[in-house]
């Protein structure tokens, strides 16, 4: 049996089951099925990549170094995932992009190293220049290595600025415009220099080069538009892998890496939409916004109220939605939440909740949240389902949220969160806000919804006042 044909199959088979995971994946019901296929495709593609390795490597060493690194990566990657929180997924996933890059910029090197770098009578330059196929391989190092280490860089700072390491407010050098886009010209001119002439000088420069691009892109983009960029490094490092595949030869990682590539860049799109913001302008490091940091203005007093009262508020009620962000999910509170809905639903309350498109910290962070407690699917619905019934609603339950529902953004053009769509919460009757203190959200911008006449704050662990007012119910 030809053991390259049944692989390169396999591949093909396996490169399906992706696609019909991410087919899969777009829906809440055929989730659970779109995830069985991913698995299904993964376990293909290892079968079919061990069985050519032995294949070309009858010796055994090729596998054993396979398996070893395979082993020591599940051991960490299973205790890493053991351990995170559900808050800290992002920043998990973020450094886990860098190591696409990583392993992208090392696949381009060790590609250079083994061809051009061996020079021009060498048995793989030899062997690329019989095809005609020198300078596509100089070019497929070089943009590999340029998408790899902006990838890397990129993914280390939105991992520091996702976990509070580094400070989320945008990092404004003067002429940063001009900084990106020299870079990419420069990264132009370098490119076809490296394929007229492939010296070890070139891959050194554009190494730093990218690193450096990279860091600049994400460090200018401010706190509020990280969603974008965590999906838009997911993109990247989809490319970063394609890129790979091409100078390895994998037609799966190709694959792979096109369907990561391209359906993070539609995310990116899809988020940018959501939030009102120009695709461009973020997936090019911040271009054209100049906004700058948030100011201290004053609001005047906030109401305070406690469990007691909102449980009085809610019996009094018959419309409540709640908006659920970031808070609920460091307070792990959907499962009281769940409770509370299912409590005032049989008082005959009617209960919604109202998601926004980035709430939270990850795409569709909120969703799994409820899922999981086992709230309703119908109940749930999206800020464009809901948000011109807040003026009908009783009350409002901001549990745990402050920049999806921050009225600075539709009414104070010189928020630094200015034109991205909110809840608009602000419209009930009465709004109770769940935090623990007067701190700003995500973005560091302050919220003047907290001081309106129809707001009250109900301050604390928003697992504990829920529970405050189960009892109170
Ligand atoms: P925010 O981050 O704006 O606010 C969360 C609020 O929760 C805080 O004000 C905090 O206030 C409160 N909180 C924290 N812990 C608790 C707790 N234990 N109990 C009660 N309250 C708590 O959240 P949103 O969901 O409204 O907005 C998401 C923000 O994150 C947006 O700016 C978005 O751009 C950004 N982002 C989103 C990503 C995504 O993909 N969804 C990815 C990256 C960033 P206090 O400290 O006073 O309790």
């Amino acid at each position: 049996m030809d053991i390259a044909s049944v692989s390169f199959a396999a591949y093909l088979v396996a490169a399906l089951l992706f696609i019909l995971a991410l087919a899969g994946l777009a829906k809440h019901e055929s989730a659970r099925l779109g995830n069985m296929f991913g698995i299904a495709g993964m376990t293909v593609a290892l079968a079919a990549t061990i069985a050519l390795a032995l294949d070309n490597d009858p010796s055994g060493l090729g596998i054993g170094l396979m398996v070893g690194a395979i082993v020591i990566g599940a051991l960490i990657g299973l205790q890493r995932a053991k351990v995170v929180e559900m808050t800290g997924m992002p920043e998990l996933i973020a450094l886990l992009h860098s190591f696409v890059g990583a392993a992208a910029v090392l696949v381009g090197w060790n590609a250079y190293l083994h061809a051009e770098h061996k020079g021009d009578d060498s048995e793989q330059v030899l062997i690329l220049k019989a095809q005609d196929m020198l300078g596509i391989h100089s070019a497929e190092v070089f943009i590999g290595v340029f998408v790899g280490a902006v990838t890397l860089t990129g993914s280390i700072v939105a991992y520091l600025k996702l976990s509070a390491k580094m400070k989320s407010a945008p990092l404004m050098l003067p002429g940063k415009n001009l900084i990106n886009l020299g870079s990419l010209a420069l990264f132009v001119v370098l490119t076809v220099w490296f394929v007229i002439d492939p010296q070890l000088w070139l891959i050194i420069v554009v190494t730093l080069l990218a690193l450096a691009l990279g860091w600049h892109l994400v460090a200018s983009i401010g706190g509020g538009d990280m969603p974008v960029v965590v999906s838009m490094l997911n993109s990247y490092s989809g490319w970063a892998a394609a890129a790979s595949g091409f100078l390895l030869g994998n037609n799966l990682l190709i694959i792979t890496g096109a369907l990561v590539g391209s359906s993070g860049a539609f995310l990116s799109y899809v988020m940018c939409k959501a939030m009102n913001r120009s695709f461009i302008s973020v997936i090019a490091g911040g271009f054209g916004i100049e906004a700058g940091p948030a100011e201290d203005k004053d609001y005047g007093e906030h109401r305070e109220i406690n469990a007691e009262g909102v449980a009085e508020m809610l019996s009094g009620a018959s419309s409540v939605i709640i908006t659920p962000g970031y808070g609920m999910a460091v307070a792990q509170a959907q499962y009281g939440v769940a409770q509370l809905t299912s409590k005032l639903r049989e008082k005959g309350v009617e209960v919604r909740f109202g998601i926004h498109p980035v709430a939270g910290r990850l795409p569709g962070h909120m969703n799994v949240l409820l899922a999981e407690a086992k709230v309703p699917y119908d109940v749930v619905l999206e800020m464009d389902e809901i948000n011109d019934d807040f003026a009908d609603t009783d009350v409002v339950l901001v549990i745990g949220a402050n920049d999806t529902v921050n009225p600075a953004a539709s009414e104070d053009p010189s928020s630094p969160i200015a034109g991205m769509p909110v809840l608009t919460v602000w419209e009930a009757k009465n709004v109770v806000v769940f935090k623990r203190s007067m701190a700003s959200g995500y973005a560091g911008v302050q919220n003047p919804l907290f001081f309106r006449e129809n707001s009250a704050m109900l301050f604390g662990d928003a697992k504990d006042r829920v529970e405050d007012i189960l009892r109170a119910l």
